[in-house]
């Protein structure tokens, strides 16, 4: 087949892909577009119009909707939406040019910055959202104020104030929901895995935020919008930042629906469109500080878990440190059932040191101790305590399981021929001595490591490259 004939061929797939494609983008913009008109008070522009950064959103979270079949599709969302609501045609189409200018200007800025900005994942990528939101909203005033001007009468730059300050609050309260959201296919549907993910989990920042939101609703006042805001950082240091986000989308929401809410008990020499667009740009500059709050916390946490687990293994082999397989091992010893020790030491060790040198030393101990890990159990713990003596506490187990172990550990070193790296494969054999203690008298870890010593020492005098069991 020529190239030409093939791709004549591939035609149809193309334009059913394109056509899938046009039109999801065309359903989530036009329902999105419902919603944003619904909300819009009697002669406004919108309260809260989400169409423009759940579109800019979908294109960076899937890129391959960014085609021309996806932005027709967006075009044809808009202008459906605002006609089947009774829009004029030339003020749809100028509103849908001012909408689609946003979230190109959004994507064609966010496609710059790395995956991780894009994700939200660190500190920085907040101001970097806060940034791009501003340029994003900025065209989408510049084109739509115009528009603006036929629809409540006021001159070019308030026009471009109120559009600007309200699409920089859409962006920034639903963009951060849509960028960090985990993928359809991350989330655990079973309901066992939803349960543990949801157990432990503090519900108490989302409860006061809960009672924050029910008691600014009795309060009087601009101001009262913002009395959730302590409940909400309370969230943000909680809470991961897709939470926090959802979090604080429902309270822009809510701070969008009293603020136009209270139109009415306005005095009547207050000016709504200056007062709305000023408590708006309010709304969404306090959105920032939660955003920012669980970014810088998520941030945190994750280099904390890297020290932890960094302390917690040892560096070459990734077997559990010394201090942490105690305290691991103290701690399954205290709970009820029999347990099981191994000591291993590599048998002459120095001589691989010797005839291979200290890095061909190192070599032998990585693979040593794959050896091992590949033979256990999920909830046996293995630690390194010290030089080339390594432990394994086998926890509610029965003495023969934990001989049979113990016997394949044994086999598995025998067998595998070390890699040193230069393509020299040499042989290791390991000596092993296991202790048993059945429930209810449990020793102490110190006791049982002393007589899985005893028996290590008795599997050297031996002979080697055995397991030997205490025998008190
Ligand atoms: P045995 O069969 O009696 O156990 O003989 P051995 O030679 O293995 O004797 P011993 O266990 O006393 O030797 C331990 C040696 O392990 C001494 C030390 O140089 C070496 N060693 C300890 N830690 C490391 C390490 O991290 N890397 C390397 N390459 N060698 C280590
Ligand atoms: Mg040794
Ligand atoms: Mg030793």
């Amino acid at each position: 087949m020529t190239d030409d004939s093939r791709s004549v061929a591939d035609l149809p797939a193309r334009w059913g892909r394109a056509a899938r494609t046009a039109s999801l983008v065309a359903g989530v913009i036009f329902c999105a577009g419902l919603f944003g008109i619904l909300t819009r008070p009697v002669g406004f522009l919108a309260a809260f119009w989400p169409a423009n950064a759940i579109l800019l959103g979908m294109m960076i979270r899937s890129p391959h909707l960014a085609s021309s079949a996806g932005w027709s599709g967006a075009f044809a969302g808009y202008v459906a939406a605002d006609l089947v609501t009774g829009g004029a045609l030339g003020l749809t189409l100028w509103m849908t040019c001012a909408n689609l200018a946003e979230a190109a200007v959004g994507y064609l800025l966010f496609r710059r910055l790395s995956e991780d900005h894009q994700r939200l994942r660190w500190p920085q990528s907040i101001m970097l959202l806060f940034a791009v939101c501003c340029c994003a909203a900025a065209a989408s005033a510049f084109i739509g104020a115009g528009a603006a001007r036929l629809v409540f009468n006021r001159d070019f730059a308030t026009g471009v104030e109120y559009w600007f300050g309200t699409e920089l609050a859409n962006a920034i309260v639903v963009l951060p929901v849509i960028l960090t959201a985990p993928r359809l296919r991350d989330i655990p549907w079973t309901t066992r895995a939803l349960a543990t993910a949801a157990d432990g989990r503090d519900w108490k920042p989302a409860a006061a935020l809960a009672v924050c939101i029910l008691l600014g609703n009795l309060m009087e006042g601009p101001g009262s919008f913002a009395f959730p805001v302590p409940a909400l950082l309370w969230c943000a240091v909680s809470y991961p930042l897709f939470v926090t986000a959802a979090l604080t989308l429902v309270f822009s929401m809510w701070g969008m629906v009293i603020v136009t809410g209270s139109f009415a008990t306005l005095p009547p020499d207050i000016d709504l469109l200056t007062w709305g667009k000023s408590i708006r740009l309010a709304l969404a500059l306090i959105a920032l500080a939660p955003l920012t709050v669980a970014s810088v916390t998520a941030t945190r946490n994750e280099l904390l878990k890297r020290l932890q687990d960094s302390v917690d293994h040892d560096a070459l082999t990734r077997a559990l440190a010394r201090s942490a397989f105690i305290e691991r091992s103290e701690r399954l010893l205290g709970t009820p059932g029999s347990a099981a020790v191994l000591m291993l030491d590599v048998d002459r060790f120095k001589s691989v040191n010797d005839r291979h040198g200290h890095a061909g030393g190192d070599a032998a101990l990585v693979a040593f101790a794959d050896s091992v890990s590949r033979a256990l159990r999920k909830d046996d713990l293995f630690g390194r305590l010290g030089g080339e003596e390594f432990a394994v506490f086998f926890p509610r187990t029965t003495r023969d399981e934990a001989m049979a172990i113990a016997e394949h550990i044994r086999r598995s070193v025998e067998e595998r021929q070390v890699d040193l790296g230069s393509g020299h494969r040499i042989p290791i054999t390991v000596s092993g001595g296991l202790t048993f203690h059945a429930a209810p008298a449990a020793p102490s870890l110190d006791a049982l490591l002393a007589r899985a010593d005893a028996a290590l020492y008795r599997a050297k005098a031996e002979g080697r490259n055995r397991i030997v069991a205490y025998r008190g």
